[in-house]
């Protein structure tokens, strides 16, 4: 076994396969961007290495920079993780060049199937099952369309390079195909550099269902059985679960012939992932899937496979790499229980899943459930990486069991310094048809409406938010409450008041003072605290985190006034730095509550602006092709005497 590994990664998938290393006495090596000198990767490992500045392609992505660190630190292996550089041929050779080893299979399998179009031509050789759709190299937006309309609506594009939902549109009629084309296209070039898109025809009621194979270099394969990762947003995945529900022992058994015959077809080592897509219309069918690719790594969800198994993945992929064989058998590998593993993304379901950075002011997770975090308290969440805070993963001896488990863990996970969507999964995990196994990829747009709700404002909760004012109040002598305008007023000893622009109105929580400490009310009634964590924003704004949701309140400050409340509604701004790729009002044109206003790529993906509320576009701001700062003004609204105040 290797003595000392480096790890090209950073955030969870980091901390995930250091914390094997280290159970298996193998020394550890980060590697880390002028952004993340304090990341909680760095501080783990036993040595770090500083790669570059923050962008990616010039840090986590610089293959000598990253091989460099190898062999300045004397690490015999490198492993990629997710994402990076870890299906990257180039780094599989440059890695084998220096005499490393390369955690991952021989560059040849990750290059089979790195592009989406020629994975699929080598499998129907193979004789798996594809899904129907034009591979073509004549890339002309009339071919393109033509053979969408061969195929039949709906069709999806793909980029042939894609990965994570990226430069995917689902298109329903001829008439969008032209528009949908051209915003795949741009997303395919932003985020792979290569505007190649391949057509499939749209499975009805589609299913992911993926299965987990291992190889190694004595010519064995096993399946770690299938996962379920259907319930996604953008097609990218939000849950993901282990075994999936409704699976036959039929179409198992013939979903993972075919997972191997896929493996076996690439001479495959390490852990890899093949996808299919599964019609689900009348249930799972074992004549019913298709192959989708194959990824040549660990995926983000592999930790519902570990739980199933009772194995450790990264483990496996290290004694392959040291050229051990496979630690067990087919024959020896079954599935105990259900797991479900649910992502937790800085991200503000309440803007269209907008990723929201800033600094995590509050970080604390429960303690019954496995998390693997890539973050903690304190970290600031940027621009530069993906915004996932946390996995969350649940296991028991049944899915609802898992499933309730998962829901009562988000619902006690608490974050403030970023919006995060723990208020949705907890809903999509308790939502009936989620319970009840009705899963498919449309899950998460049908019920949009029940899982994305505005936070609510309980007294409750400005009961708990009164109560962390008062008792982070200093008490220091000479300490006069009068010098701060912020809402906290003393009227005698037996009384506090503690005011809130709650919803943009004040609201005022009396403390009443009594023997067994402060008693909140409101409006003169007495007020339950909710049961929540509390803390205090950077702007000096309170921050309630009950149910996974994260309630910010600021305090009433007299002197501000209104106009403070006020001030956001007339216009747009960019939530984080980009560029436009579009814009889609003009000045003088009315707007509907949710209607499209402008698309900014950012973090290389597109976000559509929407109009807060009815009203009349004044400016427009920006143009196509404008790079924008944070905060960045896109559109100005007309004052108007009559709107909705
Ligand atoms: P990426 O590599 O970008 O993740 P995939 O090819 O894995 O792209 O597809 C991502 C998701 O898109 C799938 O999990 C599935 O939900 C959906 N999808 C892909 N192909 C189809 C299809 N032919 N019909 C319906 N949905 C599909």
């Amino acid at each position: 076994m290797f003595a000392k590994l480096l790890i090209a990664n950073r955030g969870e998938i980091a901390l995930r396969v250091m914390r094997t290393a280290r159970r298996m006495g193998i020394a550890t090596v980060a590697v880390y961007s002028d952004a993340d000198a304090n990341a909680a990767h760095v501080a783990e490992a036993d040595e770090a290495v500083h790669i570059g500045p923050a962008p990616a392609a010039q840090s986590y992505l610089n293959v000598a920079a990253i091989i460099a660190a190898a062999r300045q630190t004397g690490a015999q292996a490198i492993h990629p993780g997710y994402g990076f550089l870890s299906e990257k041929a180039e780094f599989a050779e440059a890695c084998a060049a220096a005499g490393i080893v390369f955690v991952g299979p021989p560059a040849s399998a990750i290059r089979a199937m790195g592009l989406k179009d020629r994975a699929k031509a080598l499998m129907a050789k193979a004789g798996v099952p594809v899904v129907p759709g034009y591979l073509g190299d004549d890339q002309s937006a009339d071919r393109l369309a033509e053979e969408a309309a061969r195929i039949g609506w709906p069709v999806l594009i793909k980029a042939v390079a894609g990965g994570g939902g990226k430069g995917m549109r689902k298109v329903e009629r001829a008439q969008d195909f032209a528009a949908a084309l051209d915003g795949a296209r741009r997303e395919a070039k932003a985020a792979f550099g290569d505007d190649r898109v391949l057509i499939e025809k749209y499975v009805a009621r589609p299913r992911h269902i993926e299965v987990q194979i291992f190889g190694d270099s004595h010519g064995h394969v096993v399946h770690l059985f299938e996962r379920d990762c259907s319930l996604q947003r953008r097609h990218q995945k939000v849950i993901e679960e282990a075994p999936a529900p409704g699976m036959s022992q039929a179409m198992r058994r013939k979903m993972s012939e075919a997972a191997v015959k896929t493996a076996k077809a690439v001479n495959y080592t390490g852990a890899g992932t093949v996808e299919f897509i599964a019609d689900a219309s009348e249930g799972l069918k074992a004549d019913r899937f298709w192959f989708m690719e194959m990824n040549t790594r660990l995926q983000v969800e592999h930790p519902v496979t570990e739980a199933i198994t009772g194995l450790d993945l990264v483990e496996w992929q290290l004694r392959v790499a040291a050229g051990e064989p496979l630690p067990r058998t087919q024959e020896q590998l079954s599935i105990n229980g259900h797991a479900i593993e649910a992502r937790l993304c800085a991200e503000d379901p309440q803007k269209g899943f907008l990723p929201s950075i800033g600094r995590l002011v509050h970080l604390k997770f429960p303690d019954d459930v496995r998390v693997d975090f890539g973050v903690r308290q304190g970290d600031e969440v940027t621009v530069h990486y993906d915004p996932m805070i946390a996995k969350l993963i649940a296991h028991d001896a049944t899915r609802e069991g898992a499933a309730a488990k998962l829901a009562r863990a988000i619902r006690h996970t608490e974050v403030a310094g970023v919006a995060t969507n723990a208020a949705f999964l907890a809903r999509a995990l308790s939502h009936p048809d989620f319970v009840k196994g009705d899963v498919d990829t449309g899950f998460i747009g049908r019920h949009s409406a029940d899982l994305v709700r505005p936070p609510e404002i309980t007294n409750g909760v400005l009961a708990r938010a009164a109560l962390f004012v008062a008792e982070s109040r200093p008490h220091a002598p000479g300490y006069d409450p009068w010098d701060v305008h912020d809402g906290f007023r003393l009227t005698g000893a037996a009384k506090e008041i503690v005011e809130f622009l709650a919803d943009g109105r004040k609201t005022a929580v009396e403390l009443l003072h009594t023997s067994d400490g402060r008693e909140p009310a409101i409006g003169g009634t007495p007020v339950e605290p909710a049961h929540a964590a509390a803390a205090r924003m950077p702007n000096g704004d309170i921050a309630v985190m009950c149910d996974g949701e994260t309630v910010i309140l600021p305090l009433y400050d007299p002197f501000a006034g209104a106009e403070a409340a006020g001030a956001a509604t007339d216009r747009i701004t960019t939530p984080m730095p980009g560029r436009i790729v579009q814009v889609l009002v003009k000045p003088g044109e009315r707007v509907t509550p949710r209607q499209p206003l402008a698309v900014l790529e950012a973090m290389k993906m597109e976000h559509t602006l929407y109009a807060p509320a009815d009203a009349l576009v004044a400016t427009v701001d920006v143009s196509p092709g404008d790079q924008v700062l944070e905060g960045a003004v896109v559109v100005r609204f007309a004052k108007e005497k009559s709107a909705a105040a």
